[in-house]
């Protein structure tokens, strides 16, 4: 039994706090180190306690596995500066944050926001972990620079602990890399990268190690025949590199699909396959695995909360044994643990019916355990377990706290007329013209304003009882009521009401809803030092009162100007929360959808003229296969539209995304048919707009035009310049003009003068068009 990888945050995100001061320079390179170490010492002997054979060593990290990677083979660019020793753990930190550090991301969901001098950072699969991107060019040069994954096999050896050592493997690394020089396939390097596995292998084995965990993810993507043969050229080398050290090789995050025959034909000693997101592959993978291969079947969910069904597992698993004996088989996560919390025992604030429906990174452990003993026992050997687990998942299917069948109800009822406004948006455009009656090159805000440390600890102090309720409400009510002042001041055409009562643009709704749960210990690692803590959608979604309406009434009844009404769009708060696995994720976004609706209707009724649903996540729920892509998109432009669809022809929908690279999708995001978008594009120089080029946009847009990502104060005359770039190829009269983003990371002091200088840009446009 094996787990992969486990959490390296530890219980109460000691890696954290260990890694800020560090950086602070309130403690030593030695505290740090010393730290790590306890982390892993802890890591290794909590596994072996609860029974793990297969102790994975090397998953620990201190910032990313993957910039671990690339620093172990070299490839380090020419701006760290490194002399080919060992790397200085300063510079190490500067390829993950940049030399000055991060710059905070308003998203709190990054891609966005690192020092200047940083490697850039991106998703991990479909993950909400993020990795930094080794950089690589066509006259790379590799060689083995760090020798971790030894270090670590030895480091838990001297505690008596036999690990499996785990790397990334070779061509998953060069898929997941990129290079700055056009036309350059960073997949071409595989035989210079090969002798560096070759040597680290050797040097695994000498220490010790019998076998190697080489991660290959990438098995589960869409491959091209090019990369296939990378995979068959490099096992074909590496299974024979250091003769007594057998490979396990791991794949995970989807079905091997097309690629089930490569993983077969590969000369390994062990498979991992991910039997959760894909239990159908079961069959194939175990009748077409040779008879000496392990299988290592992925089993128990690495990726969600939810505590297993351990007999039903059983009942898929138990077949396979007549085909293949128990020395041939392993159990496991269906990937590393990184993914979810590490420990249930310490949530003490869970509803605790709801509680015991739960597993975390330790339960999951023993969930494991108890798994091995059955297949290699008998059931009868852990019988009072399987009985507890089988309980808690029928309790879990009967509860009247996950089953509304008014909500069940409701989700029948939707009909296509709930997903389509009544007139074009041709029609609805001249009709919220004559209401709103705006200037050209309109200007607004995504939302947030600075969360100044006034306003946290304000939240805290009343979360803490410190600070009353008819306080803490005046105080929001002050700050609401300077920052629409303060708009007005500036000239702004739409306001916002700034969201001071917002903890999060996920959480703030979730706890609004029924069927969230929330807890108070449940980090994962988002990046390097960044966690989050998702809700978690236990049971059927509904809004049993308004949301927000009470604070956009109050600020609209402050000024004669539009204030938007601002609210989180259903598939943006389904990609952030764990999220029910008894339902299909569409139909948990159909309620989600159904709840806004609510909400968008009483904003309507209450008066607002514009609503702004936020999609920020929409295009990072893109599932890893592009033929499951329509899929997806269908139900997540569906769901936007049964939030979006049932208001006036003169209400205005706006939407707001955080990212730019929309040339796959823009079909999707223009079916969402919002009458306004905003987008992120400024640092981009508008390049995103070449999806514009050939795509014609059909309604308004406000491409940013002050990054928020950096503190930098834009100039007038680059944000017209902008503009001007943006007009080229979207209708003058389609534009708006707006940040990137949500201010709340930024300081006053800079998104004052910013505004104040975006506002005197739209002039000038407004008077060229005059003149014109
Ligand atoms: N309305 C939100 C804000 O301004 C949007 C944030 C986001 O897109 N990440 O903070
Ligand atoms: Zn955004």
């Amino acid at each position: 039994m094996a787990t992969l990888g486990v959490p390296r945050i530890g219980p109460r995100r000691e890696l954290k706090f260990a890694l800020e001061s560090y950086w602070s320079g309130r403690s030593s390179a030695a505290d740090l180190l010393e730290k790590a170490k306890a982390l892993r010492a802890a890591n290794w002997t909590e596994q072996a306690r609860r029974g793990v054979t297969r102790i994975p060593s090397n998953d620990f990290s201190l910032y990313d596995h993957v910039l671990d990677t690339a620093v172990m083979v070299g490839a380090i660019p020419p701006a760290y500066h490194w002399d080919g020793g060992e790397l200085p753990l300063d510079s190490y930190f500067a390829m993950a944050r940049g030399s000055q550090g991060e710059a905070a991301s308003a998203c709190a969901h990054p891609g966005h926001g690192h020092g200047v001098t940083a490697l850039e950072m991106t998703k991990w699969f479909d993950t909400n972990y993020h990795y930094m991107v080794p950089e690589l060019t066509d006259d790379q040069v590799f060689a083995l620079a760090s020798t971790k994954p030894v270090d670590h096999f030895l480091e838990a050896r001297q505690l008596g602990i036999h690990t499996r050592p785990v790397i990334l493997g070779p061509v998953t690394f060069l898929k997941l890399a990129k290079s700055h020089q056009e036309g350059f396939n960073p997949i071409s390097l595989l035989p210079r990268l090969l002798p560096v596995y070759e040597e680290l292998l050797r040097r695994l084995v000498a220490a010790g190690a019998d076998w190697v965990q080489i991660d290959e993810p990438a098995l589960v993507l869409d491959l091209i025949p090019n990369e296939r043969h990378a995979f068959e050229f490099a096992y074909g080398r590496l299974a024979g590199a250091a003769p007594g050290l057998k490979l396990m090789l791991a794949t995970y995050f989807g079905s091997l699909g097309d690629n089930l025959d490569t993983a077969l034909s590969l000369p390994v000693a062990g498979l991992h396959v991910d039997l959760v997101r894909a239990p159908q592959q079961l069959e194939k993978v175990a009748l077409g695995a040779r008879k000496d291969l392990v299988l290592s079947l992925g089993l128990v969910d690495g990726r969600n909360v939810w505590r297993a069904n351990l007999a039903s597992i059983l009942d898929r698993v138990e077949p396979i044994l007549a085909v293949r004996d128990m020395q041939h088989l392993e159990i496991a996560p269906s990937c590393s643990l990184l993914h979810v919390p590490v420990d249930l025992e310490i949530e003490t604030a869970l509803d605790p019916d709801i509680k015991p429906w739960l597993a975390f990174a330790q339960q999951k452990i023993d969930e494991l355990f108890v798994l091995s003993q059955a297949l290699s026992k008998g059931r009868a050997a852990v019988a009072a377990q399987l009985q507890a687990s089988t309980d808690a998942a029928r309790a879990r299917s009967l509860s009247l706290k996950v089953h509304d069948p008014l909500i069940e109800g409701r989700l029948g009822g939707i009909e296509d007329a709930m997903k389509q406004r009544q007139a074009n948006f041709g029609e609805r455009r001249h009709r919220q013209d004559r209401k709103l009656g705006l200037p050209a090159f309109p200007t607004t805000t995504i939302g947030s304003f600075p969360q100044t440390a006034e306003v946290r600890k304000a939240r805290s102090a009343h979360a803490k009882g410190e600070l009353s309720y008819i306080d803490y409400e005046a105080f929001l009510k002050r700050e609401t009521e300077s920052a629409i002042r303060w708009q007005e001041e500036i000239g702004l055409d739409v306001l916002v009401h700034g969201e001071f009562e917002r903890n999060d643009m996920v959480q703030y709704f979730g706890e609004q809803l029924s069927g969230f749960a929330f807890t108070q210990h449940a980090w994962v690692q988002s990046y390097g030092s960044r966690y989050v803590r998702p809700p978690i959608i236990f049971g059927d979604v509904s809004r049993p009162n308004p949301m927000t309406v009470r604070w956009w009434r109050f600020a609209q009844s402050l000024t004669a100007k539009p204030v938007k009404g601002m609210l989180t769009g259903p598939v943006t708060i389904l990609n952030w929360s764990f999220v029910r696995d008894d339902l299909p994720r569409e139909t948990v976004s159909r309620q989600i959808a159904l709840a806004i609706r609510d909400e968008v209707a009483d904003l309507e009724a209450a008066g607002a003229a514009m609503i702004q649903i936020d999609e920020a996540a929409l295009r990072e729920g893109l599932p890893l296969r592009k033929s499951d892509w329509k899929a997806y998109l269908d139900w997540a432009v569906e769901s936007f539209r049964i939030c979006s669809s049932g208001v006036a022809d003169e209400t205005q929908i706006h939407t707001h995304m955080c990212y730019s690279e929309f040339n796959q999708i823009i079909d999707a995001i223009a079916a969402m048919d919002a009458d306004v978008i905003s987008i992120e594009t400024s640092r981009s120089r508008m390049e995103l707009l070449d999806a514009f080029n050939s795509f014609k946009y059909p309604n308004e847009i406000g491409p940013g035009v002050y990054d928020i990502h950096s503190p930098r104060v834009p100039e007038v005359g680059e944000m017209a310049e902008l503009l001007v770039l943006a007009s080229k190829r979207i209708g003058a009269n389609q534009l708006w003009v707006n940040p990137d983003c949500g201010l709340k990371t930024r300081r006053w002091e800079e998104v004052r003068p910013a505004l104040v200088n975006m506002v005197a840009a739209a002039h000038q446009l407004r008077l060229k068009a005059e003149a014109a």
